[in-house]
């Protein structure tokens, strides 16, 4: 099969018994935001920017599981900011697994090798030694950390910790191969730390799988490329959607200065043309998401957004209508789902009902359309069934061109930051101060990834800064 059979039948269960009831709205995923620092400052992440990455900011943990109670979805989607801050996230997850949910972590990576290590420190007997030697082997936690694990204390062995289950995924954020997605997350070494942990995952019996957006500049064949290097790894499931990029400087662009929204974002066309190996990759590799979603990203159907079937709740309250836009928060679902003129988002037939929801295609809108029967057409239940209850896709056989296809950024010395590097190692850029603003940055990242103990805030005052002085340099 090509997804497990409980969960496919709980979520199964989860809609028949709504259709049964005639239920005209429910959830199918919420979107658990229980706070928004990042201890990164990804391009284009809209939570570090649009909400307060104050760690006082966040959803009790009470609350948190209230709402997961409130809404009955089936899966709990974690995300955040970097979930893993959260300083509850180990009893935040024990309770969603108590409540029977299907959880995902969305997690950009940095911190899942602690977390692996703590549970390992709590579960440590003679018998977890073939697991720490190969992961020593592997070179995936140092001989120190494994003695450390060996000699936990009590308070260690005692501590609540992130346990595998067929019922919880970690969630990669991995947006492209080494390169890209050290750019995207603006920090080189980000893509390597992700690779080591899903490694470690799997090596300790964790369910992993990876979330992709793809954006204006995503590169189809990197995509495929970076499919085939997360199978060989033998990731469980890919979740891949279209990046939202509505934003109304560029709108008011194109009606002030005539230019063609096609230089700016990625548009319907756009998304159309880079998902149009979408349901080859569905064959070819484990894609979360549904078949009929798979023909709408490929321009084969239409679809009606169906956002209030993935709710976001975060600190603020039920986020309406949807994860990418905010007109309000609600302090209830029902209430939400009531007041809420749903008729007004979407697009129908070709045309927006809200300007704003003109280029949307994501899968948190249109996604849960397609399990839902939204605009149901003929053969689409067994389209359904026949791909979850498949043939698994084989992982892609690992070899040594894969890996150097994946690893084209800094572990080659082609890091985003080597251009900026070369430039500020001239002598022009030790005059005017550009040498002393890069190395405090280069420091504090280096510190954050490896350390782990500083959360971002989502500022990114001093890298624009650095980026101006870097273009200084080069006049
Ligand atoms: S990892 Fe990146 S995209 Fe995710 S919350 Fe942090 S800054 Fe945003
Ligand atoms: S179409 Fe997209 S932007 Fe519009 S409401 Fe649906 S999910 Fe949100």
């Amino acid at each position: 099969m090509r997804f497990p059979l409980a969960l496919t039948m709980k979520i199964a269960s989860h809609i028949v018994k709504h259709k049964v009831r005639k239920t005209p709205k429910f959830a199918m995923v919420l979107q658990l935001e229980p706070l928004h620092t990042c201890n990164l400052t990804c391009t284009g992440c809209g939570r570090i920017r649009e909400y307060s990455t104050n760690l006082k900011d966040m959803v009790p943990l009470e609350k948190c599981l209230a709402v997961a109670m409130e809404c009955e979805a089936p899966m709990v989607s974690i995300c955040g900011g970097e979930p893993l801050i959260y300083p509850k996230i180990e009893e935040l997850i024990a309770g969603l697994l108590d409540q029977g949910r299907v959880l995902y972590i969305c997690t950009n990576g940095v911190f899942m090798r602690k977390k692996m290590r703590d549970y390992l420190a709590a579960i440590y007997t003679a018998e977890t030694e073939p697991t720490l030697k190969k992961l020593v082997e592997e070179k995936l936690i140092s001989e120190k950390e494994a003695d450390a694990i060996r000699n936990a204390n009590d308070a260690a062995r005692k501590k609540v910790v992130i346990r595998p289950t067929k019922w919880m995924y970690w969630n990669v954020h991995v947006d492209g191969l080494e390169f890209t997605h050290d750019l995207i997350v603006e920090r080189e070494g980000v893509f390597k730390e992700c690779v080591e942990a899903i490694k470690m995952a799997k090596i300790c019996g964790y369910q992993v799988a990876t979330n992709t957006t793809v954006y204006k500049e995503t590169d189809v064949q990197e995509l495929e490329d970076m499919f085939k290097y997360l199978s060989s790894l033998e990731v469980d499931g890919h979740t891949i959607s279209p990046g939202y990029e509505y934003d109304a400087a560029k709108k008011d662009m194109v009606s002030r200065l005539g230019k063609q929204p096609e230089d700016f974002f990625l548009t319907r066309k756009m998304t159309r043309q880079k998902f149009a190996k979408i349901e080859q990759w569905g064959k070819m590799f484990t894609i979360f998401g549904t078949p009929v979603y798979q023909e709408f990203l490929a321009g084969k159907r239409e679809l009606t957004c169906t956002a209030w079937a993935i709710p976001t709740y975060n600190v603020k309250g039920w986020k309406a209508p949807c994860y990418l836009m905010t007109d309000g928060h609600y302090p209830g679902y029902q209430e939400m789902l009531t007041k809420v003129e749903w008729e007004k988002y979407g697009v129908v037939n070709g045309i927006a009902r809200d300007p704003r929801c003109e280029n949307c295609m994501v899968h948190c809108g249109y996604d849960p359309s397609g399990a839902l029967g939204t605009n149901y057409q003929r053969g689409d239940n067994w389209k359904n069934f026949a791909y979850n209850f498949g043939a698994k896709p084989k992982p892609f056989p690992a070899s040594p061109e894969l890996v150097k296809t994946a690893f084209n950024g800094v572990t080659i010395g082609k890091g985003h930051l080597a251009e900026a590097k070369a430039v500020l190692n001239s002598p022009r850029a030790a005059m005017n101060g550009a040498q002393a603003t890069f190395r405090q940055e280069a420091a504090t990242n280096q510190h954050e990834a490896h350390v782990g103990s500083h959360c971002g805030t989502g500022d990114t005052s001093e890298r624009d800064e650095l980026l101006a002085k870097i273009k200084d340099v080069k006049k």
